[in-house]
């Protein structure tokens, strides 16, 4: 393989402690090196006047699978808001603004520098899908977490606390799936919603399984430490995208208190609420809406075990979907465009309605203010992360024009005077008032080292410490001259550089190689437990109309490329 030497760039590496120093990163058979270790041989990558990170990895967005292919189905309009185009060099055609080609996805993370995704929701029926997706999706390592929150087998084992028999099940399930951590989505009210009802509070109980979300919350806490899984919970928690659910967040967020996380993976957090955006609403109405970003910040702030990620609006028409059903219904009787709904046998659903978050709505100006303030607000960057829940409040193309929100108190200023309802934006909101910049550190620590270490991962990505994967973003920013009000955003969109794994993926701003992308999954073996293997034996049987043959993802065609993460549960 071929050696590089990125040299004389500014380098922005929290893993390292580099802020912005000018330094040089080596790269030999596929890892970051001393520069010593570099033979004559290696060829040199000028980053003079340039910025330099590590690959950033997306901690949540929804890429790939029957939900996204549902929203490529019932949106072909989504296509007419970009060209299909052919770009220069061995990039084959892609397509689609919203709900993206498998192709453009790899191209557009790549191109900004992205070289880790994770696909935030996968059903476990259809795992195979969603394999057969990120496989086809070039360039970036992928993992994908199934959804455990509504799961049959999870209600009926923690409705008698069997945290074991949970544990056991959740090792089975990553394994049959290929999965990545333990996602959960609208605790119980997905389930609910199968009988038309929601749990909008954590301690609403389920129908029939007679468990409540607190219950579903913390036992998969206790399961997923005594695991010791890289990642910790990914919770979406009940009551998205209401007025007034700021207080169902902190309700959600103190079920983690006395919790500390275990395993050998370096994380400190027991659980990560994602989007969190959707949850920091004031008011109880429409008319009244307004942020609580500072609240749920606070609360975060003080709070060491927990990890979040924003959920940006972008101010974009987009598609949302999601695994909580009942939300979409409520969201489809807001705006009256059309809605998809699916169930997935025993185990979740999904729904899918096109969004337009306009700029002449105030509730939508007012729920771009909260996803900055909650950035802004965040005293730990090692703790907050940049996502859009993509697609559900804007796609992942957009992450560029958020770093230059969060850069630039201007920027932020401009977007405010174009709002229709600046006033009612202003006094909803306190972002107005808010003239944090965030530097190119902080960024890389939101991007890159942080979510690296949440997942568990901070032993191969996230930074540019030698012994460490070498994915490496140059982007043509000089943070001494350049405007980051003006120039961030085109800088990130089209990175000058990108390596994955020491390969050059872009080059130029242009796709230069597909990769050798790998699908990241969890091994967690735990003691032989007959009794769940009967458990699931026998619901095969009684309630699937698929047998436990055709549900595993096993072999080549789904996983080409694997990359199993060893966990042995220590107990
Ligand atoms: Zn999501």
């Amino acid at each position: 393989m071929t050696e590089y030497l990125v040299k004389n760039g500014f380098v922005f590496d929290p893993v390292t402690g580099l802020k912005g120093d000018k330094a040089d990163v080596a790269i030999k058979n596929g890892k970051i090196v001393e520069t010593s270790e570099l033979s004559k041989k290696h060829k040199t990558v000028d980053a003079h006047g340039k910025t330099v990170m590590a690959g950033a990895l997306e901690v949540h967005a929804h890429v790939a699978g029957p939900k996204v292919n549902e929203g490529r189905n019932f949106r072909p309009e989504d296509k007419l808001q970009t060209p299909y185009m052919k770009g220069k060099g061995i990039q084959r055609m892609a397509g689609g603004w919203s709900i993206p080609t498998t192709y453009k996805t790899g191209y557009t993370y790549a191109k900004m520098g992205y070289t880790t995704v994770m696909e935030a929701a996968m059903p476990p029926l259809y795992a195979r899908h969603v394999h057969e997706e990120m496989r086809d999706t070039p360039i970036i390592d992928e993992g994908a977490f199934p959804v455990f929150g509504n799961n049959w087998f999870v209600m009926e084992y923690l409705k008698n606390h069997e945290i074991e028999n949970t544990a056991a099940y959740i090792s089975w399930l990553l394994r049959a799936t290929k999965g990545f951590a333990v996602k959960i989505v609208n605790p119980g009210g997905t389930e609910a919603w199968g009988w038309g009802l929601n749990c909008l509070q954590v301690k609403d109980p389920v129908p029939y399984f007679d468990i409540t979300p607190e219950e579903i919350i913390k036992g998969l806490i206790e399961a997923n430490e005594y695991l010791g899984l890289p990642h910790s919970i990914h919770i979406h928690g009940n009551n998205l995208g209401n007025p007034g659910n700021y207080t169902t967040t902190l309700d959600t967020l103190k079920l983690a208190q006395g919790y500390k996380p275990k395993g050998k993976f370096g994380r400190d957090q027991v659980m990560h609420h994602t989007h969190i955006q959707f949850h920091s609403y004031g008011g109880d109405k429409w008319a009244n809406f307004e942020s609580k970003a500072r609240e749920v910040a606070d609360y975060v702030n003080k709070h060491k075990n927990i990890t979040i990620d924003v959920g940006f609006v972008t101010l974009d028409e987009t598609t949302t979907m999601t695994a909580d059903g009942p939300f979409e219904h409520h969201l489809c009787e807001l705006n009256h465009l059309k809605w998809a709904n699916v169930d997935v046998e025993l185990e979740t659903a999904a729904g899918v309605v096109p969004y337009v978050y306009s700029p002449d709505i105030f509730v939508c100006g007012v729920q771009w203010a909260i996803g900055l303030e909650l950035a802004l607000l965040s005293k730990d960057p090692m703790r907050c992360y940049i996502t859009t829940d993509h697609p559900n409040a804007g796609p992942f193309s957009r992450y560029p024009r958020i770093w230059k929100w969060l850069m630039s108190a201007k920027a932020r200023e401009e977007q405010i005077k174009a709002f229709k309802n600046s006033d009612k934006v202003t006094s909803q909101s306190e972002l107005a008032g808010i003239d944090r910049e965030l530097s190119l550190y902080e960024i890389a620590a939101m991007t890159r080292a942080g979510p690296a270490k949440a997942l568990g991962l901070s032993h191969m990505y996230g930074g540019l410490k030698p012994g460490l994967d070498a994915d490496v973003a140059i982007y043509n920013f000089n943070p001494e001259k350049d405007d980051a009000g003006k120039m961030i955003e085109d800088a990130i969109t089209n990175a000058y550089y990108v390596f994955k794994t020491g390969v050059p993926v872009v080059v130029d701003g242009e796709i230069a190689s597909h990769g050798n992308k790998r699908t990241l999954w969890v091994d967690a073996k735990v003691k032989e437990n007959p009794q769940v293997i009967r458990d699931i034996h026998d619901k095969f049987i009684k309630y699937y109309t698929v047998n436990e043959g055709n549900y595993e993802v096993v072999g080549h065609h789904y996983v080409p490329n694997p990359f199993a993460i060893e966990v042995e549960a220590s107990h």
